[in-house]
Protein backbone atom coordinates (compact mmCIF):
# COMPACT_ATOMS: atom_id res chain seq x y z
CA UNK A 1 0.00 0.00 0.00
CA UNK A 2 1.27 3.69 -0.86
CA UNK A 3 1.63 5.57 1.99
CA UNK A 4 1.12 9.54 1.08
CA UNK A 5 1.75 12.32 4.41
CA UNK A 6 1.43 16.13 3.92
CA UNK A 7 2.73 16.96 7.29
CA UNK A 8 2.54 20.55 8.53
CA UNK A 9 2.57 22.37 12.12
CA UNK A 10 3.37 19.89 14.79
CA UNK A 11 2.60 16.94 12.35
CA UNK A 12 6.10 17.61 11.08
CA UNK A 13 8.31 15.13 13.28
CA UNK A 14 11.74 14.29 13.12
CA UNK A 15 12.93 12.29 10.11
CA UNK A 16 16.47 12.70 10.97
CA UNK A 17 18.23 8.98 10.32
CA UNK A 18 15.81 7.73 8.46
CA UNK A 19 17.33 5.50 5.30
CA UNK A 20 16.37 4.22 2.13
CA UNK A 21 17.13 2.63 -0.72
CA UNK A 22 16.65 5.15 -3.46
CA UNK A 23 16.23 8.72 -1.77
CA UNK A 24 13.81 11.00 -4.28
CA UNK A 25 14.43 14.70 -3.71
CA UNK A 26 11.47 16.25 -5.74
CA UNK A 27 8.01 15.16 -6.32
CA UNK A 28 7.06 17.06 -9.67
CA UNK A 29 7.15 15.91 -13.12
CA UNK A 30 10.93 14.37 -13.61
CA UNK A 31 10.68 12.86 -9.85
CA UNK A 32 7.64 11.20 -9.96
CA UNK A 33 8.84 10.07 -13.86
CA UNK A 34 11.32 8.35 -11.96
CA UNK A 35 9.91 6.70 -9.03
CA UNK A 36 7.64 4.92 -11.27
CA UNK A 37 10.33 2.78 -12.94
CA UNK A 38 11.43 1.74 -9.29
CA UNK A 39 7.91 0.09 -8.59
CA UNK A 40 8.26 -3.76 -8.16
CA UNK A 41 11.74 -3.62 -7.99
CA UNK A 42 10.89 -4.19 -4.05
CA UNK A 43 13.15 -1.55 -3.11
CA UNK A 44 12.56 1.36 -0.55
CA UNK A 45 12.00 4.35 -2.35
CA UNK A 46 11.37 7.63 -0.17
CA UNK A 47 10.19 10.98 -1.91
CA UNK A 48 10.46 14.02 -0.79
CA UNK A 49 9.07 17.44 -1.86
CA UNK A 50 8.66 20.61 0.22
CA UNK A 51 4.65 20.61 -0.92
CA UNK A 52 2.29 18.14 -1.08
CA UNK A 53 2.08 15.94 -3.82
CA UNK A 54 0.33 17.87 -7.01
CA UNK A 55 -0.04 21.10 -4.72
CA UNK A 56 1.65 23.72 -6.66
CA UNK A 57 1.51 23.67 -10.31
CA UNK A 58 4.77 24.35 -11.68
CA UNK A 59 3.89 25.27 -15.89
CA UNK A 60 1.31 25.75 -18.45
CA UNK A 61 1.08 22.26 -18.43
CA UNK A 62 0.89 21.60 -22.10
CA UNK A 63 2.45 18.35 -23.50
CA UNK A 64 2.37 16.03 -26.51
CA UNK A 65 -0.10 14.37 -25.74
CA UNK A 66 1.85 11.12 -27.11
CA UNK A 67 3.53 11.38 -24.10
CA UNK A 68 0.98 11.48 -21.50
CA UNK A 69 -0.42 8.33 -22.79
CA UNK A 70 3.29 6.59 -22.50
CA UNK A 71 2.99 7.51 -19.09
CA UNK A 72 -0.34 6.15 -17.99
CA UNK A 73 -2.02 9.82 -16.84
CA UNK A 74 -4.19 10.28 -20.70
CA UNK A 75 -6.98 10.74 -17.73
CA UNK A 76 -5.39 14.15 -16.73
CA UNK A 77 -6.00 15.66 -19.97
CA UNK A 78 -8.54 18.90 -19.91
CA UNK A 79 -7.96 19.61 -23.70
CA UNK A 80 -6.22 18.41 -27.20
CA UNK A 81 -4.59 21.00 -29.15
CA UNK A 82 -3.89 20.15 -32.39
CA UNK A 83 -2.87 23.06 -33.89
CA UNK A 84 -0.61 25.95 -33.24
CA UNK A 85 -0.47 29.69 -34.10
CA UNK A 86 2.40 32.01 -34.83
CA UNK A 87 1.70 35.85 -34.15
CA UNK A 88 4.06 38.62 -35.34
CA UNK A 89 3.40 42.34 -35.55
CA UNK A 90 3.21 41.57 -39.14
CA UNK A 91 0.91 38.88 -39.65
CA UNK A 92 -0.44 35.23 -38.33
CA UNK A 93 -0.01 31.47 -39.17
CA UNK A 94 -1.88 28.46 -37.83
CA UNK A 95 0.01 25.33 -38.27
CA UNK A 96 -1.68 21.42 -38.40
CA UNK A 97 1.25 19.58 -36.36
CA UNK A 98 1.91 16.17 -36.84
CA UNK A 99 1.51 15.33 -33.09
CA UNK A 100 -0.78 17.37 -31.04
CA UNK A 101 -0.23 18.88 -27.07
CA UNK A 102 -2.74 18.56 -24.43
CA UNK A 103 -3.21 20.65 -21.75
CA UNK A 104 -3.82 18.65 -18.98
CA UNK A 105 -4.50 19.28 -14.68
CA UNK A 106 -1.11 19.28 -12.74
CA UNK A 107 -2.78 17.77 -9.59
CA UNK A 108 -4.44 15.03 -11.44
CA UNK A 109 -1.49 14.05 -13.55
CA UNK A 110 0.70 14.07 -10.17
CA UNK A 111 -1.97 11.81 -8.46
CA UNK A 112 -2.17 9.04 -11.53
CA UNK A 113 1.58 9.15 -11.78
CA UNK A 114 1.80 8.34 -7.84
CA UNK A 115 -0.70 5.80 -8.28
CA UNK A 116 1.98 3.80 -10.50
CA UNK A 117 4.95 4.21 -8.05
CA UNK A 118 4.01 1.18 -6.43
CA UNK A 119 5.16 0.84 -2.45
CA UNK A 120 7.26 4.38 -2.36
CA UNK A 121 6.72 6.62 0.13
CA UNK A 122 6.53 10.11 0.41
CA UNK A 123 7.22 12.91 3.23
CA UNK A 124 6.84 16.44 3.12
CA UNK A 125 10.37 17.98 3.58
CA UNK A 126 12.71 21.27 2.39
CA UNK A 127 15.66 19.89 1.24
CA UNK A 128 18.66 22.37 2.06
CA UNK A 129 21.76 20.39 0.80
CA UNK A 130 23.89 17.40 1.17
CA UNK A 131 26.34 16.36 3.66
CA UNK A 132 29.55 14.22 3.46
CA UNK A 133 28.79 10.10 2.73
CA UNK A 134 28.19 7.54 5.77
CA UNK A 135 31.04 5.05 6.56
CA UNK A 136 28.95 2.78 4.78
CA UNK A 137 28.83 4.67 1.64
CA UNK A 138 25.41 6.35 1.63
CA UNK A 139 24.57 9.79 0.57
CA UNK A 140 23.33 12.43 3.35
CA UNK A 141 20.94 14.68 2.68
CA UNK A 142 19.68 17.50 4.72
CA UNK A 143 16.42 18.52 5.54
CA UNK A 144 14.28 20.60 7.45
CA UNK A 145 13.03 17.52 9.38
CA UNK A 146 16.69 15.86 9.70
CA UNK A 147 19.09 14.06 7.36
CA UNK A 148 18.10 11.60 5.36
CA UNK A 149 20.91 8.69 3.93
CA UNK A 150 20.58 6.61 1.27
CA UNK A 151 22.67 4.39 -1.53
CA UNK A 152 21.16 5.96 -4.42
CA UNK A 153 19.57 10.18 -4.34
CA UNK A 154 17.97 11.79 -7.27
CA UNK A 155 17.86 15.78 -7.39
CA UNK A 156 14.50 16.40 -9.41
CA UNK A 157 14.11 19.80 -7.07
CA UNK A 158 14.11 21.52 -10.28
CA UNK A 159 16.22 24.57 -11.70
CA UNK A 160 17.97 25.32 -8.31
CA UNK A 161 20.08 22.39 -8.09
CA UNK A 162 19.87 22.14 -4.63
CA UNK A 163 22.36 19.06 -4.11
CA UNK A 164 25.39 20.71 -6.43
CA UNK A 165 27.03 23.53 -5.21
CA UNK A 166 27.33 25.96 -6.06
CA UNK A 167 23.46 26.38 -6.88
CA UNK A 168 22.14 28.62 -9.75
CA UNK A 169 21.49 32.30 -8.68
CA UNK A 170 19.08 34.23 -10.61
CA UNK A 171 19.44 36.19 -12.91
CA UNK A 172 22.86 34.84 -13.37
CA UNK A 173 23.16 31.61 -15.22
CA UNK A 174 21.35 30.08 -18.38
CA UNK A 175 18.00 30.91 -17.05
CA UNK A 176 14.77 31.84 -18.65
CA UNK A 177 12.12 33.98 -16.90
CA UNK A 178 8.52 33.01 -17.47
CA UNK A 179 5.09 33.99 -15.73
CA UNK A 180 1.87 33.31 -16.57
CA UNK A 181 -2.13 33.74 -15.20
CA UNK A 182 -5.08 31.46 -15.23
CA UNK A 183 -8.07 33.26 -16.16
CA UNK A 184 -11.52 31.27 -16.91
CA UNK A 185 -12.18 30.82 -20.53
CA UNK A 186 -13.79 28.31 -22.06
CA UNK A 187 -13.86 29.43 -26.16
CA UNK A 188 -10.10 29.90 -26.13
CA UNK A 189 -10.06 27.79 -29.37
CA UNK A 190 -8.34 24.77 -30.14
CA UNK A 191 -4.87 26.07 -30.86
CA UNK A 192 -1.19 26.54 -28.78
CA UNK A 193 -0.77 30.03 -29.71
CA UNK A 194 2.67 31.69 -29.69
CA UNK A 195 3.32 35.56 -29.99
CA UNK A 196 6.88 36.64 -31.45
CA UNK A 197 6.80 40.11 -30.32
CA UNK A 198 9.37 42.76 -29.09
CA UNK A 199 6.73 44.81 -27.44
CA UNK A 200 6.01 41.65 -25.29
CA UNK A 201 9.32 40.54 -25.05
CA UNK A 202 12.79 41.48 -26.49
CA UNK A 203 14.51 38.25 -26.44
CA UNK A 204 11.57 35.91 -25.84
CA UNK A 205 7.71 35.25 -26.70
CA UNK A 206 4.11 34.83 -25.19
CA UNK A 207 1.51 32.14 -25.38
CA UNK A 208 -1.73 30.78 -24.90
CA UNK A 209 -3.00 27.44 -23.85
CA UNK A 210 -6.96 26.96 -23.72
CA UNK A 211 -7.14 24.03 -21.23
CA UNK A 212 -11.24 23.80 -21.47
CA UNK A 213 -12.78 26.00 -18.76
CA UNK A 214 -9.38 28.14 -18.45
CA UNK A 215 -6.73 29.58 -20.44
CA UNK A 216 -2.83 29.60 -19.42
CA UNK A 217 -1.97 33.20 -21.14
CA UNK A 218 2.31 34.22 -20.15
CA UNK A 219 5.30 35.60 -21.16
CA UNK A 220 9.14 33.85 -21.56
CA UNK A 221 12.09 36.28 -21.80
CA UNK A 222 15.44 33.90 -22.79
CA UNK A 223 16.89 37.23 -20.96
CA UNK A 224 16.84 36.88 -17.00
CA UNK A 225 17.23 40.17 -16.04
CA UNK A 226 14.15 41.23 -18.52
CA UNK A 227 10.40 41.01 -15.83
CA UNK A 228 7.73 40.04 -17.36
CA UNK A 229 5.18 41.09 -15.49
CA UNK A 230 4.11 43.80 -17.31
CA UNK A 231 4.36 42.11 -20.20
CA UNK A 232 1.80 39.56 -19.29
CA UNK A 233 -0.81 41.71 -18.54
CA UNK A 234 -0.51 43.65 -21.91
CA UNK A 235 -0.69 40.20 -23.48
CA UNK A 236 -4.28 39.32 -21.38
CA UNK A 237 -5.84 42.98 -21.93
CA UNK A 238 -4.72 41.97 -25.64
CA UNK A 239 -6.87 38.77 -24.99
CA UNK A 240 -9.68 40.55 -22.95
CA UNK A 241 -9.24 38.72 -19.88
CA UNK A 242 -8.17 39.77 -16.74
CA UNK A 243 -4.52 38.38 -14.99
CA UNK A 244 -6.12 36.01 -12.31
CA UNK A 245 -3.81 33.65 -10.46
CA UNK A 246 -0.31 34.36 -10.94
CA UNK A 247 2.34 31.89 -11.22
CA UNK A 248 6.13 32.00 -12.53
CA UNK A 249 9.85 30.66 -12.20
CA UNK A 250 12.88 29.99 -13.61
CA UNK A 251 13.40 28.07 -16.22
CA UNK A 252 17.03 25.95 -17.24
CA UNK A 253 18.19 26.71 -20.91
CA UNK A 254 21.31 24.49 -20.71
CA UNK A 255 22.27 21.27 -20.51
CA UNK A 256 24.13 20.83 -17.57
CA UNK A 257 26.17 17.49 -16.30
CA UNK A 258 22.72 14.90 -15.37
CA UNK A 259 25.65 13.04 -12.47
CA UNK A 260 27.79 14.86 -9.94
CA UNK A 261 29.40 13.03 -6.79
CA UNK A 262 26.86 10.31 -7.18
CA UNK A 263 23.71 12.46 -7.80
CA UNK A 264 21.56 11.65 -10.35
CA UNK A 265 20.12 15.03 -11.53
CA UNK A 266 16.71 14.66 -13.88
CA UNK A 267 14.67 17.25 -15.00
CA UNK A 268 14.94 20.80 -14.78
CA UNK A 269 17.67 19.99 -11.89
CA UNK A 270 19.87 18.76 -15.38
CA UNK A 271 19.23 21.92 -17.65
CA UNK A 272 16.67 18.91 -19.46
CA UNK A 273 13.88 22.16 -20.66
CA UNK A 274 14.13 22.45 -24.71
CA UNK A 275 16.11 25.92 -25.02
CA UNK A 276 13.64 27.69 -27.36
CA UNK A 277 10.37 26.74 -25.96
CA UNK A 278 11.40 26.19 -22.39
CA UNK A 279 9.65 23.22 -22.67
CA UNK A 280 10.46 20.69 -20.22
CA UNK A 281 7.24 17.98 -18.73
CA UNK A 282 8.07 15.60 -21.55
CA UNK A 283 12.38 15.87 -21.00
CA UNK A 284 11.19 15.38 -17.37
CA UNK A 285 9.43 12.18 -18.59
CA UNK A 286 11.84 11.39 -20.26
CA UNK A 287 15.16 11.77 -18.85
CA UNK A 288 13.35 10.38 -15.75
CA UNK A 289 12.29 7.31 -17.03
CA UNK A 290 15.74 6.96 -18.33
CA UNK A 291 17.73 7.51 -15.05
CA UNK A 292 14.60 5.35 -13.37
CA UNK A 293 16.03 2.13 -16.12
CA UNK A 294 19.65 2.90 -15.03
CA UNK A 295 18.91 3.11 -10.97
CA UNK A 296 17.02 0.02 -11.59
CA UNK A 297 19.54 -1.80 -13.34
CA UNK A 298 21.39 -1.17 -9.64
CA UNK A 299 18.89 -2.10 -7.68
CA UNK A 300 18.96 -5.76 -9.54
CA UNK A 301 22.21 -6.44 -8.43
CA UNK A 302 23.70 -6.31 -11.65
CA UNK A 303 25.56 -2.50 -12.00
CA UNK A 304 28.04 -0.51 -10.01
CA UNK A 305 25.62 2.40 -9.01
CA UNK A 306 28.58 4.72 -10.41
CA UNK A 307 28.95 2.65 -13.71
CA UNK A 308 24.81 3.22 -14.30
CA UNK A 309 25.30 6.90 -13.07
CA UNK A 310 27.79 7.65 -15.69
CA UNK A 311 25.96 5.92 -18.47
CA UNK A 312 22.86 8.03 -17.73
CA UNK A 313 24.88 10.90 -17.60
CA UNK A 314 26.40 10.34 -21.36
CA UNK A 315 22.97 9.39 -22.16
CA UNK A 316 22.21 12.87 -21.66
CA UNK A 317 24.99 14.74 -22.62
CA UNK A 318 24.35 12.91 -26.22
CA UNK A 319 20.99 15.00 -26.11
CA UNK A 320 23.78 18.32 -26.32
CA UNK A 321 23.21 18.49 -30.05
CA UNK A 322 19.53 18.86 -30.60
CA UNK A 323 19.42 21.00 -27.57
CA UNK A 324 22.44 23.03 -28.90
CA UNK A 325 20.67 23.66 -31.72
CA UNK A 326 17.60 24.88 -30.68
CA UNK A 327 19.67 27.28 -28.06
CA UNK A 328 21.32 28.30 -31.69
CA UNK A 329 17.79 29.01 -32.89
CA UNK A 330 16.70 30.66 -29.61
CA UNK A 331 19.28 33.44 -30.51
CA UNK A 332 18.67 33.57 -34.10
CA UNK A 333 14.80 34.22 -33.77
CA UNK A 334 15.18 37.50 -31.82
CA UNK A 335 17.89 38.64 -33.89
CA UNK A 336 15.82 38.16 -37.20
CA UNK A 337 14.25 41.67 -38.79
CA UNK A 338 9.94 40.74 -38.03
CA UNK A 339 9.33 40.93 -41.53
CA UNK A 340 11.42 38.40 -42.62
CA UNK A 341 10.44 36.02 -39.54
CA UNK A 342 6.73 36.22 -40.89
CA UNK A 343 8.07 35.29 -43.93
CA UNK A 344 10.26 32.12 -42.85
CA UNK A 345 7.02 31.28 -40.62
CA UNK A 346 4.53 31.67 -43.56
CA UNK A 347 7.06 29.06 -45.73
CA UNK A 348 7.27 26.25 -42.94
CA UNK A 349 3.53 26.83 -43.39
CA UNK A 350 3.61 24.21 -46.24
CA UNK A 351 2.07 21.10 -44.69
CA UNK A 352 5.35 18.88 -45.18
CA UNK A 353 7.72 21.31 -43.72
CA UNK A 354 5.70 21.63 -41.00
CA UNK A 355 5.61 17.85 -40.38
CA UNK A 356 9.20 17.73 -40.67
CA UNK A 357 9.81 20.61 -38.27
CA UNK A 358 7.58 19.48 -35.42
CA UNK A 359 8.58 16.03 -36.13
CA UNK A 360 12.20 16.60 -35.35
CA UNK A 361 10.99 18.87 -32.26
CA UNK A 362 9.24 15.92 -31.09
CA UNK A 363 12.02 13.55 -31.65
CA UNK A 364 14.20 15.12 -28.97
CA UNK A 365 12.50 13.83 -26.47
CA UNK A 366 10.61 11.00 -28.72
CA UNK A 367 7.49 9.22 -26.81
CA UNK A 368 8.69 6.05 -27.98
CA UNK A 369 11.66 5.62 -25.42
CA UNK A 370 8.67 5.95 -22.61
CA UNK A 371 6.50 3.46 -24.33
CA UNK A 372 9.47 1.03 -24.70
CA UNK A 373 10.13 1.53 -21.41
CA UNK A 374 6.54 0.33 -20.57
CA UNK A 375 7.15 -2.72 -21.89
CA UNK A 376 10.14 -3.20 -19.58
CA UNK A 377 8.40 -1.92 -16.03
CA UNK A 378 5.71 -4.68 -16.89
CA UNK A 379 8.48 -7.43 -17.42
CA UNK A 380 10.10 -6.20 -13.93
CA UNK A 381 6.58 -6.47 -12.43
CA UNK A 382 6.03 -9.68 -13.84
CA UNK A 383 9.14 -11.35 -12.73
CA UNK A 384 10.47 -11.89 -15.85
CA UNK A 385 13.62 -10.65 -17.12
CA UNK A 386 14.64 -7.69 -19.10
CA UNK A 387 15.34 -6.88 -22.76
CA UNK A 388 18.41 -5.60 -22.76
C1 LIG B 1 5.23 29.84 -16.30
C2 LIG B 1 5.80 28.54 -16.85
C3 LIG B 1 5.07 27.82 -17.79
C4 LIG B 1 5.59 26.63 -18.31
N1 LIG B 1 4.84 25.92 -19.21
C5 LIG B 1 5.30 24.73 -19.67
C6 LIG B 1 4.48 23.94 -20.52
O1 LIG B 1 3.33 24.27 -20.85
N2 LIG B 1 4.99 22.78 -20.99
C7 LIG B 1 6.24 22.33 -20.64
O2 LIG B 1 6.66 21.26 -21.09
N3 LIG B 1 7.02 23.06 -19.80
C8 LIG B 1 6.57 24.23 -19.29
N4 LIG B 1 7.35 24.94 -18.42
C9 LIG B 1 8.63 24.36 -17.96
C10 LIG B 1 8.31 23.26 -16.92
O3 LIG B 1 7.49 23.80 -15.90
C11 LIG B 1 9.57 22.69 -16.25
O4 LIG B 1 10.53 22.40 -17.24
C12 LIG B 1 9.18 21.41 -15.50
O5 LIG B 1 8.30 21.75 -14.44
C13 LIG B 1 10.41 20.69 -14.96
O6 LIG B 1 9.98 19.60 -14.17
P1 LIG B 1 10.85 19.14 -12.91
O7 LIG B 1 10.11 18.00 -12.30
O8 LIG B 1 12.25 18.97 -13.32
O9 LIG B 1 10.87 20.40 -11.93
P2 LIG B 1 9.67 21.12 -11.20
O10 LIG B 1 8.39 20.89 -11.91
O11 LIG B 1 10.12 22.53 -10.97
O12 LIG B 1 9.56 20.37 -9.80
C14 LIG B 1 10.49 20.53 -8.78
C15 LIG B 1 9.85 19.99 -7.51
O13 LIG B 1 10.80 20.11 -6.45
C16 LIG B 1 10.20 20.73 -5.35
N5 LIG B 1 11.24 21.49 -4.65
C17 LIG B 1 11.98 22.51 -5.12
N6 LIG B 1 12.88 22.89 -4.22
C18 LIG B 1 12.70 22.10 -3.14
C19 LIG B 1 13.36 21.98 -1.90
N7 LIG B 1 14.37 22.77 -1.54
N8 LIG B 1 12.94 21.01 -1.04
C20 LIG B 1 11.93 20.18 -1.37
N9 LIG B 1 11.28 20.25 -2.54
C21 LIG B 1 11.66 21.20 -3.42
C22 LIG B 1 9.09 21.60 -5.91
O14 LIG B 1 8.07 21.80 -4.93
C23 LIG B 1 8.61 20.76 -7.09
O15 LIG B 1 7.59 19.86 -6.73
C24 LIG B 1 6.86 26.15 -17.88
C25 LIG B 1 7.57 26.87 -16.92
C26 LIG B 1 7.05 28.05 -16.39
C27 LIG B 1 7.82 28.78 -15.35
Amino acid sequence: MTVRATTRGAERTSLDGTRADVLICGASFAGLAVARELAATGASVLVVDRYEIGERQTSACACPTPWLHAMGVEDSILQDLPHMTFTTPHGSVKYRLPWSWSAFDYRALCDLLWEQCGEARFETAKVEGRGPRTADGDIVVHTDRGDLHAAVVVDALGWRRVLSDPHYQPPEGPLTRALEVHPADDGAGDALDVWVDRSLARRGYGWRVPANAEVRIGVASYDPEQHVKAQVVDLADRLDREPAGYQGNWVPHRLRPAGEDGVWFVGDSAGHCIPLSAEGIRTAFHFGVAAGRGIRSVLAGGRSADAALREYAAFSASHARSFGFALRVQRLIPALPPRLLTLVLRIIGRQALVDRAFGWYLRIADPSFGERANAERAAVAADLPVAA
